[in-house]
């Protein structure tokens, strides 16, 4: 089966699956016991958590493991709701991912303004300098690269924004982290990041957390993680976690979004994006009325979300691919089974029908320039089978 869905998930990498392994026959203690079988599993967690917090320029303490990024993100907004003032708002963009929004609405039903973002899907800065000016929220959600379309977000700007005007900053990192390099989110108030994103296992990830701040947890019941999550740590899952990042970090990555293009340089993360835009190219030639979502934005190097012709609705597009041996995505859930249009390309201004026509393609590190090719080659037979058939 050829896989296009590494922005839902990513296949275990070996190296994280071995350190899944090791870490189960070495670290057998719980890292709160006081024996030294459990002080062995305390300094593997200590040492992983160096490692992350090197990876992304912060403390080692502001680090707390959780479940995967839908808890930290949960918990942020939940700290949120325990400290805010009285009638203070949040923010969060329209393009957030369910985790951040659900839980906003749930903490500030009333309370929450959605940051428009333009047409090409980032956020609107100009909305952002102004609005900064006459309210101060408690809190501003703002991701790093949207999961949908791939763009990447102006995090840098936002965060000197935020800086600027004393409003903490929560930035979801899940669809950054692994594919561009992590340094410098540490410098984020919050920063949530989930390790199967990027090769690790499922169910692990983290909430990097204010300097020095308290934190008001989600989960009670036991002082693990300095009293900011309870419940015994997942050893084995963040040292697999850790071990998938560090083969990511050491992949050649370049040094700003600016440079994922068509014309960065021939490192590894531009000859991917050089595959990626090929595709592009050669799909829109195959199937005309292709559109590519967010094509004049700097663009993580592996995500194409297009608007299809109009052969058939999107899932059976997915079912016929499928069938064909390739996994894809319409790239936003389903709610209850209901075809809903994706808020994300609703927020940037697409009617309903062209959301109902959107699919992608998110690609991995190993993904060959064959895989492009077999994919071309696979959506312009399902194109011409979901024809309808002439009479002659
Ligand atoms: N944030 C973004 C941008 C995502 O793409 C996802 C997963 O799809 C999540 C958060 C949730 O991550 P997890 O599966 O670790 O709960």
């Amino acid at each position: 089966m050829l896989y296009f869905d590494h922005n839902a998930t990513s296949p275990l990498h070996p190296a994280a699956r071995q350190a899944w392994l090791d870490a189960t026959e070495r670290f057998i203690g719980n890292p709160s016991s006081l024996h030294r079988v459990g002080a062995r599993a305390d300094a593997a967690l200590s040492e992983a958590r160096e490692k992350l917090a090197s990876f992304l320029g912060c403390h080692a303490l502001d680090l707390v493991f959780t479940s995967g990024a839908t808890e930290s993100a949960n918990t942020v907004l939940h700290h949120a709701a325990r400290m805010s003032p009285p009638g203070a708002e949040i923010w969060l963009s329209g393009i957030e991912h369910p985790c951040v929004t659900e839980a906003a609405r749930h903490h500030f039903p009333k309370l929450h303004r959605l940051v428009p973002v333009t047409r090409d899907g980032v956020a609107d800065l100009d909305w952002l300098t102004k609005g900064l000016k006459r309210t101060r929220p408690s809190l501003l959600a703002m991701m790093a690269v949207n999961n949908e379309t791939g763009v990447v977000q102006p995090t840098r700007e936002i965060l000197a924004l935020c800086r600027a005007h004393g409003v903490p900053f929560f930035c979801d990192a899940v669809q950054t982290i692994g594919k561009l390099p992590a340094a410098g989110l540490g410098d984020c108030d919050w920063v949530s990041g989930s390790a199967h994103k990027f090769g690790g296992p499922r169910g692990v990830g983290f909430l990097k957390c204010p300097a020095k701040g308290r934190v008001q947890p989600l989960l009670h019941g036991g002082s693990q993680e300095e009293a900011r999550r309870a419940g015994t740590e997942n050893v084995p899952g963040v040292l697999a976690m850790v071990a998938a990042l560090e083969l990511r970090e050491g992949a050649r990555m370049p040094a700003s979004a600016a440079a994922v293009s068509a014309q960065a340089p021939a490192a590894d993360v531009g000859v991917r994006a050089a595959l990626r835009d090929a595709f592009e190219r050669q799909l829109r030639r195959a199937l005309p009325g292709t559109q590519i979502i967010g094509k004049k934005s700097p663009r993580v190097w592996n995500t194409t979300l297009a608007l299809m012709p109009e052969a058939d609705c999107r899932t059976r597009w997915v079912v016929k691919l499928d069938k064909l041996g390739v996994a894809v995505s319409t790239g936003s859930a389903c709610a209850s089974g209901k075809e809903e249009p994706s808020p994300v390309l609703t927020a940037m201004g697409y009617t309903a029908a062209e959301a109902a026509r959107a699919l992608r393609f998110s690609a991995g590190w190993e993904t060959t320039e064959a895989d492009w090719q077999q994919l071309l080659s696979a959506l312009v037979q399902a194109h011409r089978e979901m024809q309808p058939v002439r009479r002659k």
